[in-house]
C-alpha cells in the first residue's frame, strides 16, 4: 500500500519540479544575523524576518537561559491545563499594555492565532472579507470557520464596500495583513475602520511584520497611522518576526480575550510556548521599546537600498518596510537570480507561485536593522553584477 502512496506524491512532486516550484530546506548552521552559514558556507543574507536584529541578541539570550534554568524547557501542558506559567502571564500583561488594549492571549505560533480567531469568532452565518494578498494562515483561519468567504481586490475599499453592501450575513468580518508579507506595502488602517463601522462589521488587522518595527515605540502599524483598540477591535502580531523570539498574541477587548480563551481550540488543544521564550520576549520588548535607533537605522537602510536598486532599473513595490520584493516575473528567471547572487555569496529568496501569483515571482529581499550599510552596498553590487539575468 505505502509503495502505491508514496507514487501518488510523486506525481505532484514531480509536477512540481517540472514546473521550477519545487521547495527544498537549506540546513543553517548559524544563528540568524547578516552573516549566516549555509551548507558550510558564509553567506550575506537578505531573507530572514529579523528586521530588529533580535534573534540573536545576548541580552535576551541571557534572559532565555535564566529563565530555563529557573522554569525548565518544557510548558508541560495547554494554558487551561496546567501550562500557564508566571512569564506567560507577565508577558500577557506587558503586551497588553504595549498595545494599549484591554488583555492579551498568547498563541503558541501566528498561524494558529489566525485560526483561532477566526474560525471561534464566526460561524455559518456570518461572512468574512479578506484583502486578495492576505497570508495564508488568515485565508485558511476563514475557510475554516466555515462563514461564506470573500476575497476583495487587493487594499480596495470600494471592492470591499460593494461587497459588504450585497451580504446578508448575521456578522461581519474584515481581515487585512497590515504590512503585506510579500509585497511589503500597509493597509490603510483609519479607511478600513471607517468601512467597518459604517457596514457594522468587526475589524482584524495580523500586524506580523508590522509589530516592533513600525511606530515611534514599535508598537506596530496600530502607532504608526494612529488608530485604536476601538478602530482595531481584534490586533494580532506575531513575535518571531521583528521580536526575535516565538510565538503571537491577540490583543483586545476583556471580552474578546475571554471568548478566546474559551472557544479557540488552537488556543485550546496545544502546549503552551516555553515559559523562557516568554521570558525572553518581555526583555525584546524592552528593547522595542527603548531602543529606537534600530528603527531609524532600518528606515535608512530601505531608503539606501530603494534609491540604489532603483538606479539600477529594478522593479521596486510601493513598500517603505523592511520587505523590498524585486519583481522578476517568471519562476525559472527568478531561481536563476537569486542562484547567481547565491555564487555571490549572497543569499535572498526566490518566491514563486503558489505564495504568489502567475508572473509575479519575484526575489524578496528583507533588510535588517543588523545590516550595516556596506552590507547594502554589498547587495547592490552584486544585483549590478548580475543585472543582464533581468530581461
Ligand atoms: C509569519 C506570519 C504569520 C505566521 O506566524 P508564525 O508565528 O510564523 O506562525 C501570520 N501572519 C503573517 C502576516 C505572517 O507573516
Amino acid at each position: 500500500m505505502s509503495s502505491t502512496l508514496d507514487h501518488v506524491l510523486y506525481q505532484a512532486l514531480n509536477e512540481r519540479r517540472e514546473r521550477n516550484l519545487y521547495r527544498q530546506c537549506r540546513v543553517l548552521s548559524s544563528p540568524q544575523g547578516p552573516q549566516v552559514e549555509i551548507n558550510g558556507r558564509t553567506m550575506l543574507s537578505f531573507c530572514s524576518n529579523d528586521y530588529l536584529g533580535l534573534a540573536n541578541d545576548a541580552r535576551i539570550i541571557q534572559r532565555f537561559k535564566d529563565a530555563a534554568d529557573e522554569m525548565g524547557v518544557g510548558s508541560g501542558a495547554a494554558h487551561l491545563v496546567n501550562g500557564h506559567n508566571y512569564y506567560h502571564q507577565a508577558l500577557e500583561e506587558a503586551l497588553a499594555e504595549f498595545t494599549n488594549r484591554p488583555r492579551a492571549l498568547l498563541f503558541s505560533t501566528g498561524y494558529m492565532a489566525n485560526m483561532g480567531v477566526i474560525a471561534s469568532v464566526l460561524n455559518k452565518q456570518d461572512a468574512v472579507f479578506e484583502d486578495k494578498w492576505n497570508h495564508a494562515s488568515l485565508i485558511d483561519g476563514g475557510l475554516l470557520s466555515g462563514a461564506r468567504f470573500q476575497r476583495y481586490l487587493h487594499k480596495d475599499l470600494e471592492n470591499l464596500n460593494q461587497r459588504l453592501l450585497k451580504t446578508q450575513a448575521n456578522q461581519k468580518m474584515i481581515v487585512t495583513d497590515g504590512v503585506f508579507s510579500m509585497d511589503g506595502d500597509c493597509a490603510d488602517l483609519p479607511r478600513l475602520a471607517n468601512t467597518a463601522k459604517k457596514h457594522n462589521a468587526w475589524l482584524m488587522v495580523d500586524d506580523a511584520h508590522g509589530f516592533g518595527v513600525l511606530g515611534d515605540n514599535g508598537a506596530g502599524l496600530c502607532e504608526a497611522q494612529n488608530v485604536s483598540g476601538d478602530d482595531v477591535p481584534i490586533l494580532m502580531a506575531t513575535l518571531g518576526k521583528g521580536l526575535g523570539t516565538a510565538g503571537a498574541f491577540v490583543a483586545g477587548s476583556e471580552a474578546l480575550i475571554e471568548y478566546l480563551t474559551n472557544f479557540a481550540r488552537p488556543y485550546i488543544y496545544t502546549t503552551a510556548m516555553p515559559a523562557a521564550v516568554a521570558a525572553a520576549t518581555l526583555t525584546s520588548l524592552q528593547i522595542v521599546k527603548e531602543d529606537a535607533e534600530r528603527r531609524i537605522h532600518l528606515q535608512s537602510l530601505i531608503s539606501q537600498f530603494r534609491q540604489g536598486a532603483r538606479q539600477l532599473g529594478f522593479e521596486l513595490m510601493n513598500s517603505s518596510t523592511p520587505i523590498q520584493p524585486i519583481i522578476v516575473g517568471e519562476a525559472d528567471q527568478a531561481l536563476l537570480m537569486t542562484e547567481a547572487l547565491n555564487k555571490k555569496g549572497i543569499h535572498v529568496a526566490a518566491i514563486r507561485p503558489p505564495t504568489v501569483p502567475e508572473g509575479t515571482s519575484r526575489l524578496r529581499v528583507t533588510l535588517s536593522a543588523s545590516h550595516s550599510e556596506a552590507h547594502v552596498n554589498q547587495l547592490l553590487q552584486a544585483l549590478e553584477d548580475i543585472q543582464y539575468l533581468n530581461q
